[in-house]
């Protein structure tokens, strides 16, 4: 029985990396419960039903023209209807932008408990006990579900995938009668943003601006500073969302994900989402007025100051060692 249905997410004929995180936990959460996990596609080929058959026992794999692209709707009604018909448990979702359209009304449709950000599972007398994020990732709190089925919506770079190597079944299953009735959305087309030429992810250091720099203004100094360094300016989601950076200058899980050498992180609060995009880095320093801010437990090194005080202090130091 599969008592854990794990959602694939995929996106312009590509399988997201987040999907074989989520099926790691989904596989390790079934094991707990005493049940069993499957990955279920919506909509992909045959080789993404493959791939994921490499890394789980069973795939349920349903096609319809009306889940070819993500429709949270869509997803929804089949969603509910395979967890009715497997009488299933858990149905696990990256917390993603897609997942956070798709698991909080997958919740009320199935009148269910939803936890989001969930970073660690764990099976008690009473339930289900879920550890989850709060306050931007600063704490961590565990929700006791008494009740099944749930959804859990899992935090994307906090599980490990699985090697492939599985070997499992794939199994069509056929949505047309849950998507017999219209939806009302449907999807039109992914538009993606006009290159720039910046390309952020080669770059042997990179200085990520959070929203502590407060005001488009202290950028300059801070260009500066990379400039001095030899470093790509990038930047946090407000950042970028404000219009003081290029879009491609974004790092996170909605963003690139960069390796450099070195990371500087300046005023930035070290949440998943920008984490996810930047743990990789050789060593990182970060730099923020708040001793307990997030960053400072992926830094290699920290500084905790303001940021403008540090930054013009940082590249007289430089500008006196090139002397
Ligand atoms: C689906 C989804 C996808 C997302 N994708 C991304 C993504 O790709 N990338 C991303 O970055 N975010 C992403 N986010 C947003 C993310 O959740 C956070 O809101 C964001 O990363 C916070 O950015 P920040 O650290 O710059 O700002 P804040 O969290 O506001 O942190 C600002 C920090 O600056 C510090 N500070 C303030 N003033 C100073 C000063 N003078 N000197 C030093 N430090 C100072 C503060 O102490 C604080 O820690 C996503 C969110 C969602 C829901």
């Amino acid at each position: 029985m599969s008592g854990v249905l794990v959602l694939i997410e995929h996106r312009q004929g590509a399988v997201r990396d987040v999907s074989w995180e989520m099926l790691a936990a989904g596989r390790k959460l079934a094991l707990e419960l005493g049940t069993g996990c499957a990955a279920v596609l919506f909509g992909g080929d045959e080789a993404m039903a493959a791939s994921a058959a490499g890394r789980v026992e069973q795939v349920i794999h349903a096609r319809h023209e009306l889940l070819a692209d993500f429709n949270y709707e869509a997803y929804q009604r089949a969603l509910v209807a395979l967890v009715r018909e497997r009488g299933a448990s858990v149905v696990l979702v990256a917390h993603t932008a897609f997942g956070a359209d798709l698991g909080p009304s997958l919740a009320v449709a199935l009148d269910c408990a939803v936890v989001s950000d969930a970073v660690g599972f764990a099976k008690s007398d009473e339930g289900l006990v879920v550890t989850r994020g709060l306050y931007a990732s600063k704490l961590c709190a565990d929700r006791l579900v008494p009740a099944m089925p749930v959804v859990l919506m899992g935090r994307q770079s906090n599980f490990k995938p699985d090697e492939p190597g599985v070997g499992g079944a794939v199994e069509a299953w056929d949505p047309a009668g849950v998507l017999a009735e219209p939806l009302r959305t449907r999807f039109i087309t992914l538009e993606e943003l006009p290159v720039t030429g910046i390309d952020i992810t080669k770059a042997e250091v990179v200085i990520g601006v959070g929203r502590g720099v407060k005001e488009e203004a202290n950028l300059v100094p801070v260009r500066e500073l990379a400039e001095a360094l030899g470093a790509v300016l990038a930047g946090s989601r407000p950042v970028i969302d404000a219009g003081w950076l290029e879009k491609e200058r974004q790092v996170g899980s909605s963003g690139k994900t960069v390796k450099p050498k070195l990371y500087i992180a300046l005023g930035i609060s070290g949440s998943f989402q920008h984490v996810a995009g930047m743990k990789g880095a050789e060593t990182i320093i970060a730099v923020n007025k708040d001793p307990r801010a997030p960053i400072f437990s992926v830094a290699h090194y920290g500084i905790v100051d303001d940021l403008l005080k540090v930054v013009p202090a940082l590249k007289q130091k430089l500008e006196e060692m090139k002397s």
